[in-house]
This record gives C-alpha cells, structure tokens and sequence, in this order.
C-alpha cells in the first residue's frame, strides 16, 4: 500500500488570484503586453516564471490547471492540451525519431492504437504490439532502437493491471522512457510515484466528470515539459494542440471534487461487479479477486479510493451485447455512448466502437470478445435499484437462464 495521497495535495493548492477571488481569474488574452523590447526578448531566450507571452505557449489559467495536475500526479511539472490524443501524440513525437522503436501495450486505447499502428511508420517509426503484462515479453521485444514502453495503468477495455515498478526497472535498465496512460485510474494509481517517467490524463474522462468538453495533460519532469514547450522545438508549441483558458477554469474545479467523485464511482463499480459475478456473469472488475489483477493492483493502489468506476461484462455475442444495451438505455440505467467518467453511466460495446481500429483476429487474441459490455458507471445514489434494471434487462435479452 503506498501512502502517496493526491487528494491532499490538491486541497493543499490554494492560489490567490488577481483580486483575491478563490478562483483565478480566466485569462482571456491570446497575447501579453511587455513594458520594454529587452523583457521580450529575455523571454524569447527562456521561459520567466508569471511572465507569459503567447497562449499557445503558456497561459496562466492554463498554467492554474497544470501545476494542480503536477499535484495530482507527483510530477516535477506538468503541461496541458486540447485532448487526450494531443498529450500522447505530442510526448511521443517529442522523443521518437526516424528509425526508432516503441514497445506498446496490446489493449490499449483504440485511438492510441490506430495513431501506434497507421500513423507512425509512415514517420518511420515503428511499434511492436506485446502483452505488457508479461514481463520477459516485454525484456526480449526491448532492441537497441527502443526509446519508449507505452502502457496504460489500467487497460481499455479488459482493464488489466499494468506492474508500473517492474516496467519502470526494466526501461531505466536500458535508459529509455516509460509512458503510462493514467486515464482510468486517476487518484488511485499514481505512476511517478511508481516509477513511469510521463504520465498522460484524457482530462476528457473522470477528471473532469462532466462530459462536456475535451482535454489531456502530460506530467512529467520539469526538463520534459520545457522540452515539450520549446519554442524552437518543442511538439507542444509546435503542433499546437491548445487548451482554452475558459475550460481550463472549469476543469480545475471539477478536479477538486475527483476524490469524491472516484471513491462513489467506485464503490457503485464494486457492488455491480460483484453482483454481476453472483448471477454467474463474466465480470471484469479489479476490485474482485477472480480478476487477473487484483493482487497487484491492491500492491498499487492509493489509499481509500477503490478499484475505479469502469467494468467489462462478458455477454457472449454481439446480438446479447446490442439487446442488452439497448434495454438498459430503455430502463435510464444510463446513457449507450462511448467515452467514461460521466456522472451518468455509459455503456458501449468496444469491439464494435472505441476498440474497433483493432483488427478483429487481433481482437480475439486480446481476449476481447464480441460480446463484451463496457460500463463506466455513474454516480447513482442507489445502486441497488441500478443493480435490479440491469437485472430486469439481463433476464429481458434471455441471459440469466431459468
Ligand atoms: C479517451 C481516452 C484517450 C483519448 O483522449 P481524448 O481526450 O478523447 O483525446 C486516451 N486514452 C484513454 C485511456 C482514453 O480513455
């Protein structure tokens, strides 16, 4: 159990802002005044601390949310972005070069998957795809030209446990860079404490909560982030991948009550899960001990957060899944989209959605199955009366048997 608690770090951020107001003002400015050439000039040369001169570069609401971020994650600094897809392409464009490789985790984000697979050889960079879970796969894949292992703490959809301690050993080992994608687990793991050297959020999923608009971030060392942030070469200047300021504000609000937020996410998850499991259900949860990860995962965890709010049901085939879903929006267990971390619950099938860029026999190999029900489950007060729609819906598609 590590002892490690983001929450009170991010209570502990208290900013003052221009008028004392408790939340900093939302800066609205895409460019900033210098009182004399020579202080720009400075810039140019460096970055000033509370000095800005470009809003793609930095601005401070944007800055507000990124050094709350850096709490978050334990990281040195940290930097913000128009999407989660931003943040991963970006810190991976800021390290691979032509004639470089990188190690990937096979269950990972269909998005990540589809930029790893289609995108990047066509820059002459490839990606061999392994099961990061087995570690000696991992060790032999590693060549000489290997600069990244890409993993995410807890997979999209299968949620498989990444062991960060060992991934990180196994990358400093060979002096390359371990890069966790920490979306469904915020709060819960926390990777740089674990030894991940960049740690990437979809800001878009469960710290935000929203569902309202979308963001990512990087969290990293501090010469990472200037490195990302370089005016003359940094992929984050770059390619631009801004964030509004006027969303940056409303973020780093709601990021204050993410502790709140995934301790009833979680909770709710685990009595699902393990009800699921009592009708004789294939569950995927982390939180129960039949799962492949669980033992690690509780190694890993923070304190008094749980398992995290997202589960997979195993239907059996596509027909099951598509009744299934379809009744559960009929019966408002929730919402039949994509994307997680909602107050509101939401279901998708991945095979046929957010892990359809994997090729089917892929698929197959991953364990992933047609029938498979992802479900990021919401903040609903009484679980229970969730737990019988989906019990009504479960018996409706012909699923429990008689
Ligand atoms: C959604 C998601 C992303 C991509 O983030 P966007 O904000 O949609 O660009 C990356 N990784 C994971 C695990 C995600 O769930």
């Amino acid at each position: 159990m590590h002892h490690f608690d983001p929450s009170t770090e991010i209570q502990d951020y208290l900013v003052f802002g221009e008028y004392g107001d408790v939340n900093p003002s939302i800066t609205d400015s895409s460019t900033y005044t210098f009182l004399s050439p020579e202080k720009m000039k400075e810039l140019f040369d460096h970055e000033v601390e509370g000095c800005f001169l470009y809003s793609r570069h930095w601005n401070p609401t944007n800055k507000y949310l990124a050094d709350a971020l850096a709490r978050l994650e334990d990281s040195e600094a940290a930097l913000v972005t128009s999407s989660g897809m931003s943040a991963i392409v970006c810190s991976i464009l800021q390290i691979c070069s032509t004639g470089d490789e990188i190690i990937s985790g096979r269950t990972i984000y269909g998005g990540t998957y589809a930029f790893l697979k289609n995108l990047l050889p066509r820059f002459g960079i490839n990606v061999k795809f392994v099961n990061t879970t087995d570690l000696e796969i991992v060790k032999k894949a590693i060549s000489d030209k290997t600069k990244i292992i890409y993993c995410e703490s807890v997979s999209n959809p299968l949620l498989e446990i990444a062991d960060i301690p060992k991934l990180s050993e196994i990358a400093n080992a060979h002096r390359i860079k371990l890069i966790v994608d920490n979306t469904f687990s915020p709060i819960i793991i926390s990777p740089i404490q674990l030894g991940a050297h960049i740690v990437i959020h979809s800001l878009t999923k469960f710290i935000n909560g929203t569902s309202d608009c979308v963001a990512g971030c990087v969290c990293s060392s501090s010469d990472f982030i200037h490195q990302m942030m370089d005016i003359n070469t940094g992929t984050a200047m770059l390619l631009g991948p801004v964030l509004d300021s006027h969303r940056a504000a409303s973020i780093l609000k709601n990021l204050h009550s993410l502790h709140i937020r995934i301790e009833k996410h979680s909770k709710n998850a685990l009595y699902l899960a393990e009800n699921f499991e009592k009708l004789g259900i294939k569950v995927y949860y982390p939180g129960l001990t039949s799962h492949s990860g669980h033992k690690l995962m509780k190694k890993l965890m923070n304190e008094g957060f749980g398992f995290g709010g997202m589960l997979a049901i195993d239907t059996g085939n596509a027909e099951k899944a598509d009744a299934l879903m379809k009744c559960m929006q009929d019966e408002k267990v929730g919402y039949l989209a994509v994307s997680l971390g909602y107050f509101k619950t939401l279901f998708s099938s991945p095979g046929h959605s957010t892990s359809s860029e994997i090729p089917k026999e892929e698929q197959a190999k991953m364990g992933l199955s047609e029938g498979l029900v992802r479900i990021s489950i919401g903040l609903d007060n009484n679980i229970h009366k969730t737990f019988e729609r989906i019990k009504k819906c479960l018996g409706n598609v012909g699923f429990l048997g008689h």
